[in-house]
């Protein structure tokens, strides 16, 4: 029982020890042989096998950087807040109850957000929402039917055709526009001889279908009729530009 006792010793001996004395001898013998320089220069290199596998690096494989210290600035304490004035910021919060002075100034003021759609920011004159078709005070249509709207659209969301009335004059029998095509750029106004075609300021016009967005001739001129006065005062407003 004795002899098992100190085989077993042994035993736990040598597996603690061994691999110490191993690790320890190979770093030992790295360090105790000194470094044969470059391969090339000075025979082969025996010793990088040790080195790599102890992640020993040599001094030439290491790039050099060393920057030069950028001299010390002398710090000039004579501007600036003096000690009593930061120890009194410090423990009479001063910053802190500035900062509660703004919240409290804004608290009281009017706020600059607006209750849409209950309340409704002002809008320019030269606003470009939905379209319109004119009419003269008479009643009669505006648009002689010369395409040139059409013609100008980039977004091709104009249809046109046209065709003489019994009186020699030209009127469109179709006037189609795709507002789900167009981009709202206002070419088609600007291009009218007669302003006939207008985009007007009502921007609420979103629809639960997309056929609801082709609007044909008489939603064009239904527009016009309802916005008249509108239409009118923002053309007048803009003809200086104009
Ligand atoms: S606003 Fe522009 S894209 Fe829209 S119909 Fe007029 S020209 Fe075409
Ligand atoms: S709306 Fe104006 S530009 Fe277009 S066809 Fe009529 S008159 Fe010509």
């Amino acid at each position: 029982m004795l002899a098992v006792q100190r085989v077993a010793a042994r035993t736990m001996m040598r597996s603690a020890v061994v691999p110490w004395y191993r690790a320890f001898s190979v770093s030992a013998m790295a360090r105790a042989i000194p470094d044969p320089g470059p391969p090339g220069t000075t025979g082969p290199n025996l010793l990088s096998p040790v080195h790599d596998q102890l992640n020993v690096h040599r001094d030439h494989e290491l790039p050099k950087y060393r920057h030069p210290r950028p001299p010390k600035k002398e710090v000039d304490y004579s501007e600036g807040p003096s000690a009593l004035e930061k120890a009194g910021q410090l423990f009479l919060f001063t910053e802190l109850c500035r900062g509660l002075w703004i919240t409290l100034e804004n608290f009281f003021r009017p706020p600059y957000t607006i209750l849409y759609p209950f309340e409704k920011g002002p809008m320019s004159p030269r606003f470009r929402g939905e379209h319109a078709l004119r009419r003269y005070p008479t009643g009669e249509e505006r648009c002689i039917a010369c395409k040139l709207c059409e013609a100008i659209c980039p977004a091709l969301a104009i249809t046109i055709e046209s065709e003489p009335r019994a009186d020699g004059a030209r009127r469109t029998t179709r006037y189609d526009i795709d507002m789900t095509k167009c981009i709202y750029c206002g070419l088609c106004q600007e291009a009218c001889p007669v302003d006939a075609i207008v985009e007007t300021q009502t921007l609420e016009f979103a629809t639960e279908t997309r056929e609801e967005l082709f609007y044909n001739k008489e939603k064009l001129l239904a527009n016009g009729d309802r916005a008249e006065a509108e239409i009118a005062s923002n053309i007048y407003a803009d003809h200086l530009q104009r």
